[in-house]
């Protein structure tokens, strides 16, 4: 075998490769190099070998660096263990998604080089066990919603972003793949959405997120069968207490339902499951309320297609990256630790969006 290109680690590719999901043909494909090419690569043959410019390309598919694969592979997945996805099948995550999870946890990175305040998400995120549940419910509620009976979902991330706790986004991801991904850490822990959710399964999702960050080191979720429908519980009692719920009373089931769904911000279906957990709605009252919610979701989507403007860069950032994010990016911008280039490469975004990003938030004009 002669030996003329780079030397390319072959399990580090094939590490790499699984672990951001790409098959040999997509990376190929996206790489622009042909499928037999790679696969030589794949198998350590060094003839014809990979150019510079080939290896700098398939690294940045893979989202690593060009030296990453040149060395042994790393020992541990790239995405921390304690995660959850509340997702409905068990194939693995897209190529899309993992690349934005992964961006959102090189992001968390930055976020730990700039913030230089103690965080402390402890008081929202005291473990609890599962007796404690309405008991904790009720408290984080009160420490979220204050006296507000709803918030909108931007209101409850600021809420939970307030703790020390960064939200993301992923966007152009079907809810399929997957709705919510949280991974705890002392500092700075993350929970992701998925933005082609409803605003109300949204703000479902974030809640039930937050239970599995409370839970992580408890061992309540491995030992525990029950986790899913406890974190489910979890949010429907912080967005729906049952006094709330009362409260809305109607004679009639669906008239109670949409009542529920209206002024405490649910979906229908929620609501509906939250009336049968209380005895006061059937299975087939749920599965109706179900349909309903699938409906105006589907007319919502609609309609924002036939309406579609461009939105404009800085707001995509936001709603991207988060606030608490953003906001320590541009706070380290105005007191001059970085620079303009760094801040649009850490906000992923163009240079005059920096200022609209600033303005849209309240910094001081002209402020760096
Ligand atoms: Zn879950």
């Amino acid at each position: 075998m002669t030996s003329t290109g780079i030397p390319v680690n072959p399990s580090s590719l094939t590490w790499y490769m699984n672990d951001i999901g790409l098959s040999p043909d997509s990376l190929a494909k996206k790489a622009g190099i042909s499928v037999s090419h790679l696969d030589k690569i794949l198998h350590g043959n060094n003839d014809p070998g990979v150019s510079f410019r080939q290896l700098n390309n398939i690294a940045s598919k893979l989202l690593t660096t060009t030296a990453s694969l040149l060395i042994p592979p790393p020992r541990n997945p790239s995405l921390p263990e304690h995660v959850d996805f509340r997702r409905n099948k068990n194939e693995p995550l897209s190529y899309e998604s993992n690349k934005q999870l992964k961006q959102f946890l090189k992001a968390r990175d930055n976020y730990l080089s700039l913030n230089n305040h103690e965080d402390s998400s402890s008081a929202l995120l005291r473990q609890f066990h599962h007796r404690e549940l309405s008991q904790r419910a009720a408290e984080t509620r009160a420490l979220l919603f204050g006296n507000k009976i709803k918030l909108s979902l931007t209101e409850l991330s600021d809420a939970v972003e307030r703790y020390g706790i960064l939200i993301f986004r992923v966007h152009g991801v079907p809810t399929s793949d997957f709705r919510g991904y949280s991974a705890y850490f002392d500092v700075a822990p993350i929970i992701v959405i998925n933005n082609k959710d409803s605003e109300n399964g949204r703000k479902f999702t974030l809640l039930h997120e937050l239970a599995h960050l409370m839970n992580h080191t408890s061992g309540l979720c491995s030992i525990s069968t029950n986790t899913e429908p406890m974190c489910n519980q979890f949010a429907a009692l912080v967005l729906m207490p049952e006094s709330s719920v009362m409260g809305c009373k109607e004679d009639n089931v669906d008239a109670w339902i949409l009542k529920i769904s209206d002024k405490l911000g649910v979906s229908e279906h929620a609501a509906a499951i939250r009336l049968n957990d209380l005895g006061y709605a059937s299975r087939s009252d749920v599965a109706k309320a179900e349909q309903r919610s699938k409906d105006a979701w589907a007319r919502r989507q609609k309609q924002q297609k036939t309406s579609d403007r461009p939105v404009p860069q800085w707001r995509q950032t936001l709603s991207h990256l988060g606030r608490r994010y953003t906001s320590t990016v541009l706070d380290a911008l105005q007191s001059g630790r970085i620079d303009e280039l760094d801040a649009s490469y850490m906000l992923d975004t163009r240079v005059p969006s920096l200022e609209k990003l600033q303005t849209h938030l309240g910094y001081d004009e002209g402020g760096y």
